[in-house]
């Protein structure tokens, strides 16, 4: 997308992005995912993630850990032990035959199940092979590439979305390709992973789709939505 931003456009949404970032940063602390996975258990444990709670995929992903010794046994698995190993998060048939799919995809291209050579590719080669599985979308592939590979590619999650467009980051109707442009133009390539983490706990605890709690909000003084509400001119 060309989004056509003016420098003056940049640095204002730049100040408010750090801004906000430093605001969140300081109600949670620093939000670092324990024990960081390698490119393939990210992956899997991001399509285990798809519309269910983090409890519930964390939950499901150890269960396949412990259930299959390694990702060969679980390609090797009947979908129906796939399945009802994942029960509890949700879509669990689907997220276990696109798991042994692209698993059987990627021993096909390599002779190996590792996703590690994605480590010496360009961001963007490693997005487009990401990509080219089957199931496999933006958000999905972003996660594997910002947690897993530390690449500064902002996933654009439902609460990203949402608190980006309350803030004034980007327009209301922006598609998620122009958020994800917006943040990628003006935000510090080493604040995304970082950002991205809090984005997402501020989303799912007080900026919430329905209600958000405004009133006691630590980035309130930064967001359009809350000036508007409260009718402060910006
Ligand atoms: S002030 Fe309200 S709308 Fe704005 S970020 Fe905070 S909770 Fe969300």
């Amino acid at each position: 997308m060309n989004l056509e931003l003016t420098p003056e456009d940049q640095k204002r949404i730049r100040m408010n992005v750090m801004k906000v970032h430093d605001l969140l940063q300081e109600k949670h602390g620093r939000l670092v995912r324990d024990g960081k996975k390698g490119p393939l258990d990210e992956l899997v444990f991001t399509i285990l993630a798809q519309n269910t709670t983090p409890l519930h995929s964390q939950e499901a992903f150890e269960r396949l850990k412990k259930k299959f010794r390694n990702w060969e046994g679980l390609m090797a698995a009947p979908v129906g032990e796939i399945s009802s190993a994942i029960q509890k998060g949700g879509l669990n048939h689907t997220k276990a035959l696109r798991i042994r799919r692209i698993l059987g995809r990627i021993y096909r291209d390599r002779k190996e199940l590792s996703l590690d050579f994605l480590r010496e590719m360009e961001e963007a080669q490693a997005l487009k092979y990401l990509l080219s599985l089957k199931g496999i979308g933006v958000k999905t592939a972003s996660h594997v590439l910002l947690y897993s590979l530390n690449r500064p590619v902002m996933p654009i999650d439902t609460h990203v979305e949402r608190v980006s467009k309350r803030l004034g980051w980007v327009w209301n109707h922006a598609p998620l390709e122009a958020v994800q442009e917006v943040i990628h133009c003006v935000a510090p390539r080493y604040l995304v992973l970082s950002l991205h983490s809090q984005l997402m706990k501020h989303g799912r605890v007080t900026c919430k789709v329905k209600n958000p709690r405004c009133p006691r909000c630590v980035i309130r003084a930064c967001c359009d939505f809350y000036k508007k509400k409260v009718g402060i001119c910006t």
